[in-house]
């Protein structure tokens, strides 16, 4: 008996019979007599449509208007969530983010929250009640404005209210059984993994596994809180998001635990630069200085009769349209000779805490990839990571071919994609 926080996603509280279905969750987990704190997201697709409405009442929403009209989203789900659960017979009180606690930096869409101080929450579960909290909102410490923490920030909601609140568990409810060796709905034979490290976790979210909000994930490392990511749909264990994989667990412990393909990124090429000494710094502060966050980045040997190289790098396709206009104003200055813009590339990570200790996995990677007939544009690594950038038509057969490869598909189907609907 000890101290849950319960997080559920959108799908798992999509309508009415959602919200009792998981009301009966909570209270279960009350009955056995821990303390509960709940988390929950806003209903369905709530707030892509809530986007949408705001997109079409202005092309540039404000961001405090914008982050005003998301959060009403968890706000109607914590209310009819606490009813749900009173209709059941027991006591529940729900919160906002900023009567939880929840305090942040004033930039909206993305604030990141730096402190949580749940004295309403701890006082609501010591009387006895379940406490639900709206998720992927605070307020800003020194606007007093209410803030977001960006797309699926009801997953860092819920750790950071955990660390706060010393619990035993963080519990991620969502609409698969839990973390899959890939995504299930592009290679149908992932399999359930039984614990991801926070270390491959967190390049498996940052590599665009959409499972668990890398924000989160960074939380938990930092608190050391275990995560268990399970499905609300059914009472499968799920999958445990720990520092270490099991003691013993090393031998049978894959090469690579997971695979993530990403479709979000496009790539920039700025052709015929002059390599010389200060050239590329020039370029990424300039891409930098408009908060430009870049992934991969490719240079080639410059050509000795031309003393010319390209350089090509990766971004998030919503920036794009910035920086290709940023690099054009620096074009007289620097002298290249033309900018090309790609949004049609993919990206594929295998990510696995056992590739330290074993030599060529690249070589097996590749070799999938070429007889699957994927052809590798840019290639990126870290410790426990290998990236390539491939057409993006090519990303799903590639990720298909590196799950088998790499001995990771499932005999029979695990994969079970209870709800969402994939927006
Ligand atoms: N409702 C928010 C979103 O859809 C936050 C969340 O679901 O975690 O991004
Ligand atoms: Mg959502």
């Amino acid at each position: 008996m000890g101290l849950i926080v319960q997080k559920f996603g959108g799908s798992s509280v999509a309508d009415a019979e959602g919200m009792k279905r998981v009301a009966n969750r909570i209270v279960a987990a009350k009955r056995d007599g821990n303390q509960v704190v709940v988390v929950v997201s806003a209903m369905g697709d709530t707030t892509d449509e809530l986007i949408d409405l705001a997109n079409a009442v202005t092309p540039i929403p404000q961001g405090r208007e914008l982050d005003m009209l998301l959060t009403a989203g968890e706000r109607i789900s914590m209310a009819l969530l606490a009813m749900a659960i009173n209709n059941l017979g027991f006591e529940a009180l729900s919160f906002t983010g900023s009567q939880a606690g929840v305090i942040t930096y004033s930039v909206h869409g993305k604030a990141r929250s730096i402190d949580v101080t749940p004295g309403r929450i701890r006082e609501a579960i010591d009387s006895g009640a379940i406490a639900i909290v709206a998720g992927f909102q605070g307020i800003s410490q020194d606007t007093k404005d209410v803030t977001t923490l960006g797309r699926g920030g009801s997953d860092t909601t819920a750790v950071a209210l955990a660390a706060a609140l010393d619990a035993d568990v963080c519990e991620i409810y969502t609409d698969v059984d839990g973390v899959f060796s890939a995504d299930p709905r592009a290679v149908p034979a992932a399999r359930k993994l039984k614990t991801v490290t926070y270390d491959e976790m967190l390049e498996l979210a940052a590599s665009g596994a959409k499972v668990l909000h890398l924000r989160c994930v960074e939380y938990a490392r930092r608190y050391n809180l275990p995560i268990h990511v399970r499905s609300s749909f059914s009472t499968n264990e799920g999958t445990w998001v720990v520092k270490d994989h099991p003691e013993g667990g090393a031998m049978e412990q894959a090469i690579i635990s997971g695979i993530a393909h990403d479709k979000s990124e496009a790539k920039i090429t700025i052709v015929g630069v002059p390599d010389r000494t200060g050239v590329a710094a020039r370029i990424f502060q300039a891409i930098a200085d408009a908060d430009i966050n870049i992934d991969m980045i490719v240079q080639n040997v410059s050509a000795a009769a031309t003393g010319l190289t390209d350089i090509s790098f990766t971004l998030p396709k919503a920036e794009g349209a910035a920086a290709t206009a940023i690099l054009q104003k620096l074009q007289g200055e620097v002298g290249f000779a033309s900018i090309q813009y790609d949004d049609q590339i993919g990206k594929l990570s295998l990510v696995g805490a056992g590739m330290r200790s074993h030599p060529g996995v690249t070589a097996t990677f590749f070799g999938a990839l070429s007889d699957a007939g994927v052809n590798i544009e840019m290639i990126s690594t870290s410790e426990i990571r290998i990236s390539i950038i491939c057409r993006q038509a090519d990303l799903e057969r590639g990720a298909k071919a590196a799950h088998t490869a790499f001995e990771l598909d499932a005999d029979q189907n695990e994969a079970v994609v209870y709800g969402g609907t994939g927006r």
